[in-house]
């Protein structure tokens, strides 16, 4: 018997945990955690303790599939790819568009992005970051230059304040949330932001329930308490930043009484929350995706940045503006240029210089248009004007808003190629599916939700005849008769990164054997950087932007009375495509469920447990009622992992005019009793 223990890194989400995986004889049978390592320290959540479960899965796709008459037929690989790589030459450039995948490694995303630039000559290449942080990336860079976590994971054990809004970090990012509760047991203090009680509002010493969608009017309330009482840091605010005129005329009418009618939190509870704030030595924003899912995502964002720089919260360990990554390799994706207006390290498209870096590097004359996003793809190809699409690991068709629209979008391609490991909801829809190797199966790089950049290992052998990604678009991109895809290996990869990205400047894999490196990483010698924006802020001096606050795209009326909000459970991942084949994970939470204000079940004569129908203007379905105070009156939540009853069947699509992020943490709903005949 042949036993070996292989260290890779949790394939699921932002905290990039390492374990072990256990190997016998060939077979992958287990999960062991590393103590060692600087984020999960012997520690794991429930997730990455059944990581393993869905690469032994019998589901798994073994054979490339070319469908005919309706029904997937086994081909061979060299079938597959000829077929794949004839219909994709047949479209022109503007009718092509890929999307990459924040579960595929980093060496993966910027192959998927120089393929769509250089094979496919389209810059229409994106990824599930719009879905998630694009607001991040866009409001960070305009406020700081940098659209990232500001600082470590492990500082925010230091902190003297932490400022969770948005985030349901316990369940989403558990590992996270230690650091957090660790915090609080040296004494931090824990203001939580979110309008649902959420597992960390049980430890915080304030509790602000905010009416959904109304984070801007809550940050603004808080910057003008701090201002009237003179709290901000007068020195920080003249020496390192810039727009402070325009952010405090703005700010000047959200007084706490005008704050509280738009919120519903208490003026008396903003008032100590903003001293509680602004008077720690140290503080720390944390926030996810319910500061970034909204049609003011990137207002959202920018108002963070805003009271941390008002405070001089930025720049220094254990404070800063902290956005925490949804999936494993989403900010790595974003870095490697899976975005359709820059290359690799946010290099921009529209920069003629940046171009030419580029053709010259990949030798090839590159587009100049900047390409669409996720939605905007959909929306194209329901209008005929996109054809064909090659999707790598990704599920429309749960992860996007309005579902029934991206069914129409995807059904209307003349060509549709996906690759991934498992026959998703999507790749039903495909023409032909690639079989893509798991985590567990290939070498590469993942880079974590502060821009840890670590090593994943390979660990058994691809299942049945399924291949690396990685090597998928080499094979792809050579048999369309394109050159510059001749690696041999992800480390061979990652040196072409390093050479035309910047911030990956000094990453190569000799040097991520151990604890990995945080960009910006220039050079060779360069130690990598725990927190940005020390002594000058990447963009020179912060700017303060000053936002007035909007409603969002829909509001509930009298025919659509509920807001509806969407997020995940501890014991499922996104599409639930990985969890949903664990028994384990299963067994916690079986299926979907929505939850409602015990108060409003009892009106509506509705009992725990009851299916119910829940409608928005875009869809209906069918859902488990879960009876709880962890949503106020008028407000429901349901996870949006489950197939069976889609919360995307019901999200709006209405997108962020500058991120084009979709708003799904606001639309408007209706929720019935289902009458028996
Ligand atoms: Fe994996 Fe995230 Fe859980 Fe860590 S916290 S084990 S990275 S799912």
């Amino acid at each position: 018997m042949e036993y070996k223990n292989v260290l890779t890194v949790c394939p699921y989400c932002g905290c990039g945990c390492n374990f072990y995986l256990q190997v016998l004889d060939g077979e992958l049978v287990g999960v062991l955690p590393c103590k060692s390592h600087v984020v999960s320290q012997g520690k794991l959540c429930i997730k990455g303790w059944n990581a393993s479960d869905f690469v032994v899965s019998k589901e798994r796709l073994t054979k490339p599939l070319m469908k005919k008459n309706g029904k997937f037929i086994e081909i061979s690989w060299d079938e597959a790819l000829d077929v794949v790589a004839k219909k994709l030459k047949q479209y022109s450039p503007d009718f092509v568009a890929t999307l990459s995948s924040a579960k595929c490694t980093n060496e993966e995303n910027y192959l998927m992005m120089k393929f769509a630039r250089a094979v496919l000559k389209t810059n229409s290449v994106d990824h599930c970051a719009r879905l998630c942080h694009a607001s991040t990336v866009v409001g960070l860079v305009k406020t700081f230059g940098s659209g990232a976590m500001t600082n470590s994971i492990g500082e925010l054990e230091d902190a003297n304040c932490i400022f969770v809004i948005g985030s349901n970090t316990t369940e989403q990012h558990p590992l996270i949330a230690r650091y957090i509760m660790r915090a609080k047991e040296k004494g931090a203090k824990l203001i939580v932001a979110d309008p649902r009680l959420i597992p960390l509002t049980q430890f915080a010493n304030y509790h602000l329930r905010h009416r959904p969608g109304t984070d801007v009017a809550l940050i603004n309330g808080l910057m003008n308490i701090i201002l009237s009482e003179g709290l901000e840091d007068k020195e920080f605010i003249k020496g390192r930043t810039e727009g402070f005129g325009e952010l405090k005329k703005v700010v000047e009418k959200y007084t706490p009484e005008y704050v509280e009618k738009i919120t519903s939190v208490p003026k008396e509870l903003l008032i100590k929350a903003a001293r509680m704030y602004a008077e720690a030595k140290s503080s720390s924003v944390v926030y996810s995706m319910g500061i970034t899912q909204h049609t003011t995502g990137v207002d959202n964002v920018v108002s963070c940045a805003n009271l941390a720089m008002l405070t001089g919260n930025v720049g220094k360990p254990s404070t800063g503006v902290n956005p925490l990554r949804g999936q494993v390799n989403v900010q790595g994706a974003c870095d490697l240029g899976a975005l359709p207006n820059v290359y690799s390290g946010y290099q921009s498209v529209a920069d003629e210089n940046i171009r030419a870096k580029f053709e010259k590097a990949w030798k090839t004359k590159l587009p100049q248009n900047l390409g669409l996003t996720v939605v905007e793809m959909i929306n194209e190809a329901a209008k005929g004007n996109l054809k064909a699409m090659y999707i790598m690991g990704e599920n429309p068709m749960l992860s996007d808003p309005d579902i029934n629209h991206v069914k129409k979008g995807l059904k209307n391609l003349g060509f549709l190629v996906v690759q991934d490991i498992f026959l998703t909801e999507t790749a039903q829809l495909a023409d032909v599916v690639l079989p893509g190797a798991s985590y567990a199966e290939k070498d590469g790089t993942f880079t974590a939700t502060d821009r840890r950049v670590q090593k994943i290992r390979k660990a058994i052998d691809p299942v049945g005849e399924s291949k690396p990604d990685w090597q998928i678009i080499c094979e792809l991109a050579q048999k369309m008769g394109s050159h510059g895809f001749e690696y041999s290996s992800p480390a061979e990869i990652m040196e072409e990164i390093a050479s035309v990205t910047p911030i990956y400047g000094g990453m190569v894999y000799e040097r991520l054997e151990d604890i990995g490196l945080q960009w910006p990483c220039p050079s060779k010698e360069h130690p990598g950087t725990p927190y940005l924006h020390k002594g000058k802020f990447s963009r020179g001096k912060g700017k303060f932007f000053g936002i007035e606050f909007k409603e969002a795209a829909e509001l509930p009326d009298d025919e659509y009375p509920f807001i509806l909000t969407t997020g995940r459970t501890i014991f499922h991942f996104h599409t639930g495509t990985m969890t949903r084949k664990s028994e384990a994970l299963n067994r916690e939470v079986p299926t979907g469920y929505v939850e409602i204000n015990f108060k409003d079940a009892k009106e509506l004569d509705i009992i725990d447990g009851e299916m119910i129908s829940v409608q928005s203007r875009r869809g209906k379905i069918e859902i488990k009622a879960r009876i709880t105070e962890r949503v106020p009156q008028k407000v429901i939540f349901i996870p949006f992992h489950f197939a069976e009853n889609a919360a995307n069947v019901l999200t709006n699509p209405a997108l962020d005019p500058v991120a084009k992020i979709p708003e799904y943490k606001v639309c408007a709903a209706k929720v019935e009793k289902i009458e028996k005949v």
